[in-house]
């Protein structure tokens, strides 16, 4: 028994109630599923690689910079072109290539504050027109992050892009309370830290407005959680708090399950196997990686460069010999490569931590 045995799509691209599907056998067997943070095709193949060499399902998520980097740093991104042409690219390249790796594959955009909305708003005419000829959306889901805005004006808003979502049956991800740090310009590094906690009712709240729409969502509760690797003792990560969350849901839904909430963990780079095993236990399904992955990508590249440095001064000639050509040195998919099997670790070891190991 394993996660294919309850989707109904098996390998690649999952969409709909599969993902319900894989959440709810996480949350059953006690594993979460890392969310990386990809940029180009490179980082999408160091990620399918390393889930399927630990035989596990993998989540793939770009950010609204992540997305316009997919697209090309030469594309104005003024009206969030870019970022829109960039995501649909990354979506349908991992669409076509995730049944090579034979795992099932979220497809996800992460953090959509405010004024990057019409990031949001491209993605879901993508899904739309998507959904017209394939009767499901390009992406498994989205996150809208309106956590900066007063608290009814984020539910009454993530509400109504759950509406549009729902539709298609597609996953939404919503953020209530701050995630501290800073990522892809929003910084958060002077908010008040009362905010970086929050409390049982208000994360009941947003399911009261969100579950008579449908059961395809989650929340990303903020327990201290900040994004990019922190010295030790400066970040305070309370994930006990979320068993308060799934206490409360639970009296007041008479719910049946044990966890009533699917939670989402940010800024997970840099916490304790501790923290993640109390996330995990309390119904965190989605943990995003991405400061430690970005940083694991560097020295891959970083070490074959420093150790093979004479062999890359010049095109020809190397210690061997001044007339010894260096193609097979520089060629990129030699370096590039170095960098997706540290990520590709990196990975491997994040699943490890997560208990996702051999869950297929
Ligand atoms: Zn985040």
């Amino acid at each position: 028994m394993g996660v294919q045995d309850v989707l109904s799509r098996k390998t690649g691209v999952i969409v709909g109630d599969d993902v319900r599907r894989l959440f709810d056998y996480a949350q059953e067997k006690g594993f979460a599923i890392p969310a990386i943070n990809v940029t180009s095709s490179s980082t999408v193949v160091a990620a399918l690689e390393a889930a399927r060499d630990s035989k596990a399902p993998i989540i793939l998520q770009v950010s609204q910079g992540g997305a316009a980097f997919f697209a090309g740093k030469g594309v104005d991104n003024k009206n969030q072109e870019a970022s829109i042409a960039g995501a649909i690219a990354f979506a349908h390249y991992a669409r076509s290539l995730a049944p090579s790796y034979n795992i099932p594959v979220v497809l996800h955009s992460d953090h959509c504050a405010k004024k990057l909305l019409p990031w949001l708003d491209g993605m879901l005419d993508a899904d739309e027109a998507y959904y017209k000829i394939h009767g499901e959306p390009l992406f498994s889901s989205h996150m809208i992050d309106l956590s900066e805005e007063d608290h009814a004006d984020n539910i009454a808003e993530t509400k109504r892009y759950f509406q549009r979502a729902a539709k298609m049956n597609q996953w939404l991800e919503m953020e209530i309370g701050i995630t501290g740090g800073e990522e892809d310009g929003v910084d958060n590094t002077g908010v008040d830290s009362s905010r970086l906690y929050t409390q049982p009712e208000e994360v009941f709240a947003v399911y009261e407005a969100l579950a008579p729409i449908s059961p395809n969502f989650s929340i990303a509760a903020a327990f201290g959680n900040v994004h990019g690797v922190y010295k030790p003792g400066n970040v305070r990560l309370h994930p006990e708090l979320l068993g308060k969350h799934q206490v409360y849901a639970k009296e007041q839904t008479k719910s049946s399950k044990k966890h009533p909430l699917y939670l989402v963990f940010h800024g997970g780079s840099g916490s304790e196997q501790s923290d993640f095993d109390t996330a995990i236990k309390n119904g965190v399904v989605k943990v995003n990686v991405d400061t430690d992955c970005q940083y694991a990508y560097l020295t891959g590249i970083r070490d074959y460069i420093l150790n093979k440095k004479d062999y890359l001064m010049s095109s020809v000639g190397n210690p061997d010999g001044e007339d010894k050509p260096n193609k097979k040195y520089f060629d990129p998919r030699v370096w590039v490569r170095e960098g997706e099997k540290t990520m590709s670790a990196k990975i491997t070891t994040n699943l490890k931590i997560f208990h996702n190991v051999n869950t297929l």
